[in-house]
Parts: structure tokens; sequence; C-alpha cells
């Protein structure tokens, strides 16, 4: 594999004449892929036994082993939320991988964004419920269904709703919304949290984002998500953006086209990702 410059010489004894340069990136390119291969094969094998120690560890927590005592009990649920992290992490990892080699699939169908929203809202309330907070949703304005990948879009809602919770107050309140609009449904997550300082506004987006707010070992994030729901939202065509306020909130949306042409672009962009 070569990778080709071509430059038009402009001084006076060469003008109209080229340079080519060929630089020889095979072993580049054969470096990467065996940096994708490892990291997606380091990922897999990690979680099938991980996947197994939650289970167990979910089996002895609900009592399925005789009752546990209240210090093993308290021990034992500090071990499985970290499983439930570690899950989290390689799947960060997974999608990561797939989004750089172009290999993340979408699965498309007609669907029902009321039951989606509230099923997001839903998966979210592990996280929410535990810091007394409450997720308001007012029903889906316009439109209901829309054709799209109903998981990936799960997957950005729980992940903007997470973030919500995870920068917000015990006892706040986050909302959701959906709003049909020129471009599509635009579907956003508002909360009254912290917000985030405008010097780091530019990182939001940005993959492993180091910002100061973060607090990477206290609240738990691989500073992948938003990276992701970016690469996914864009491959169904739509954009994603936010606001926000230090001190007051963050607003995050993001809008998916119920344009098909507007779709298929994104899904082509998907391809050559
Ligand atoms: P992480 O998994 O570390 O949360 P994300 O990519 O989801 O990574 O988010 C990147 C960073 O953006 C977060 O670490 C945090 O600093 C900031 N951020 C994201 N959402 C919010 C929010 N709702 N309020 C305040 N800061 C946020």
């Amino acid at each position: 594999h070569f990778d080709v410059t071509i430059k038009l010489l402009r001084n006076k004894r060469s003008s109209g004449r080229f340079l080519i340069l060929l630089n020889d990136i095979s072993d580049r390119l054969a470096q990467e892929q065996l940096k994708a291969d490892f990291i997606s094969m380091v990922s897999h094998e990690l979680r099938s036994p991980l996947t197994s120690i939650k289970g167990s560890m979910g089996l002895l927590l609900s009592g399925a082993a005789g009752d546990v005592p209240s210090k093993a009990k308290s021990l034992l649920e500090i071990s499985h939320r970290n499983a439930d992290r570690l899950v989290l992490i390689i799947n960060d990892i997974l999608d990561l991988e797939k989004i750089t080699t172009g290999r993340m699939e979408f699965t498309m169908c007609d669907v029902d964004l009321d039951e989606l929203v509230k099923e997001a809202i839903a998966a979210s309330a592990v996280t929410t419920k535990n810091f007394g907070q409450r997720v308001l949703f007012d029903g889906v304005q316009g439109s209901e269904v829309i054709y799209t990948d109903p998981n990936r879009i799960i997957q950005v809602l729980t992940n903007l709703i997470s973030n919500a919770s995870k920068f917000s107050r015990p006892n706040g309140i986050i909302h959701v919304s959906c709003v049909e609009g020129p471009r599509g449904m635009t579907l956003t997550v508002r909360d009254e949290g912290a917000g985030i300082p405008a010097e780091d506004q530019h990182k939001v987006f940005k993959r492993f984002a180091d910002l100061s707010n973060s607090d990477r070992s206290g609240k738990g994030g691989t500073g992948l998500g938003l990276s992701i729901c970016k690469a996914i939202v864009e491959s169904l065509g739509g954009s994603i953006g936010f606001e926000s306020h230090p001190g007051s909130g963050s607003s995050f949306h993001f809008v998916l086209p119920s344009d098909k042409d507007d779709r298929e672009k994104g899904n082509h962009a998907a391809q050559r990702r």
C-alpha cells in the first residue's frame, strides 16, 4: 500500500513538471490491523467470563444459595457494581473499534418513538433511582413512528440520561423530550446539574475527553460515551449537539432525519468511516 502525493513544481526551471512521492504505508496499515484485531480479541475474551461472574454474583445476591450475611452482602454488591462497570467499559471499547474499522452494524426498522424513549428511561432507572432522581417525559410531540435502529437509539439515550444523572445533584429532575421539527425528530435530555465549564466545551465529543468536571475515578466513565453517541447519530444521518450553562445545567439533543435521503447519506458515511 502506498500513500501518493503529487506536487506541481512552480519554480522557473521545472515549471509545468510534477513530482510524485510514493510513501510505503503497508507496515503502518498492518500494525493498525493487528492493534484492532488485538483489542477486539481481548475485549471478546474478557466479556464472556465477566458476564458469568456477574451472573453468579447476581444469583448469590438474590439469595439463590441461601441467606447472605449483611457484611458479605455489601461486599458482593460492590463487586457486582464493578463487574457492571467493566462490562460497560468493554462494550465501549468494542464499539469504538467497530466505529474506527467501519464495522458497526445497524438494524433498521419502523420504531415507535414513545415506546423507545420509555424503554430508555426504564433502562436508566437503576442509576437515576439510586440517586433519587426523577426523569420526566411528556410523550412525543409529532409523528411517533420513524425508520431507524432502535437499539442504537436506546444506547444513545441511556448514555445521555446516565451523564445527566452523574452530573446532577441527588433528587434532581431530568427532562426528556421528543419533538418533530422541519429536519426530523429532535430528542433532548436536559439536566439541572453542574453544567460544563466553558473552556472545556469544545472537548465534549472527543474520544477520552478529559474535562475538569469529569472526575473519572469518582463518577466512573471511560470518556468514550459521547464520541460513540456522535458516531451512531451521524451514521443514522442525524446530528448531535448541546448547550451548557455552568451552574445551571446542560441540554444534549440529537436530530433523527425523517427524510429517507438523509438517512441514506448517513449510512454511506458510516460505511466509509
Ligand atoms: P464519560 O463516560 O467519561 O462520562 P462521555 O463521553 O459520556 O464520557 O462524556 C465526556 C465528558 O463530558 C464527561 O466526562 C463530562 O466531563 C462531560 N459531560 C457529559 N455530559 C455531561 C452533563 N450532562 N453535564 C455535565 N458534564 C457532562
